[in-house]
């Protein structure tokens, strides 16, 4: 990974950036409009969006009004769990295509497992697969044990699973499943919303390297294989998190990297957040 245009291999051939802009909480209109603009300059071709966060008119108008082509950017948005089922994902899907202003969606994930309707929700995805509205499909917050349902019963397997991983949540069992069913494992919260940033090991790191306490984090992403999409609205933090393929964290700093988890989640667990 030496380039921010450097890309994960989905198992059905599509290529996903490594790296793309996180717009949870961007506030519609200036505010993420502004934010994709300078990740579009800054070299970012992927964008982490969902019907959840109420900005995907303002991901589409950004995309639209931008010089780069539009297939040369991967976007990304999530069925949300109300929306869970067959006939309902459908018509949220369109919503959400409407809203974006797209004919199609690089990869449209399941948002959470919840309890009983992720099958029912997996097929409506694998008809938009098959029909060519989506590129990739996935999932986000799947357990192994829900994977391992899923794929047992499914015609297209997950390409991705986006999770909460950092270095006090590194799911490496999670993680190890996802590589042996080919399931590209991807970070969200990847840089724990700031809050490890003065932990003694990553300022080590930070001074040792030259860069950053978030740098260090996201190359740790990119070294480990996962997918990361952290989070700014600030063009200044924007490029910093992209300016992270000029060097290489040797083996044992990553060790010690992932010698920092606490199994620590900041959201829900899969499993007590059902709905
Ligand atoms: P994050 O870990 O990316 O942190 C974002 C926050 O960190 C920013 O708001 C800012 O305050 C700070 N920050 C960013 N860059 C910085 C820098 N260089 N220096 C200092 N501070 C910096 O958290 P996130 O937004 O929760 O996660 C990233 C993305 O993941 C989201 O925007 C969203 O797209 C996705 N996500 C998905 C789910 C899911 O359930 N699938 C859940 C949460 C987030």
């Amino acid at each position: 990974m030496k380039s921010i245009h450097d890309y994960a291999v989905l198992h059905n051939g599509v290529k996903m950036p490594w790296l793309g802009l996180g717009v949870y909480k961007s506030q519609e209109g200036k505010e993420i409009e502004n934010a994709i603009d300078h990740a579009l300059e800054a070299g970012y071709r992927s964008i982490d969006t969902a019907s959840f966060y109420k900005n995907e008119g303002g991901v589409g108008k950004a995309v639209k009004n931008s010089t780069v082509p539009r297939e040369e950017i991967f976007i990304t948005t999530k069925v949300w769990n109300e929306d869970q089922g067959f006939e309902k994902t459908l018509k949220a899907f369109e919503e959400s295509r409407k809203k974006l202003g797209l004919n199609y969606i690089d990869l449209y994930l399941i948002h959470w497992p919840g309890k009983d309707k992720y099958k029912e929700t997996w097929r409506a995805l694998e008809k938009l697969y098959n029909d060519g509205s989506v590129r990739a499909i996935g999932v986000s917050n799947f357990q192994i044990h829900h994977l391992k349902d899923l794929i047992s019963d499914c015609d297209v397997k997950p390409m991705v699973n986006q999770v909460e991983y950092h270095p006090e949540l590194t799911q490496k069992e999670l993680h190890a499943y996802c590589k042996q069913e080919s399931v590209q494992l991807e970070a969200w919260s990847p840089l724990t919303r700031g809050n490890i940033f003065t932990t003694p090991t990553i300022v080590e790191l930070a001074n040792k390297y030259n860069k950053t306490a978030a740098q260090i984090i996201l190359r740790w992403d990119l070294q480990n294989g996962v997918v990361t999409i952290p989070k700014s609205v600030t063009k200044s933090r924007i490029y910093e998190n992209a300016d992270i393929f000029d060097f290489q964290l040797s083996k044992e700093d990553i060790k010690k990297i992932d010698a920092l988890n606490k199994n620590k989640r900041l959201g829900p667990d899969p499993d007590e957040f059902i709905f």
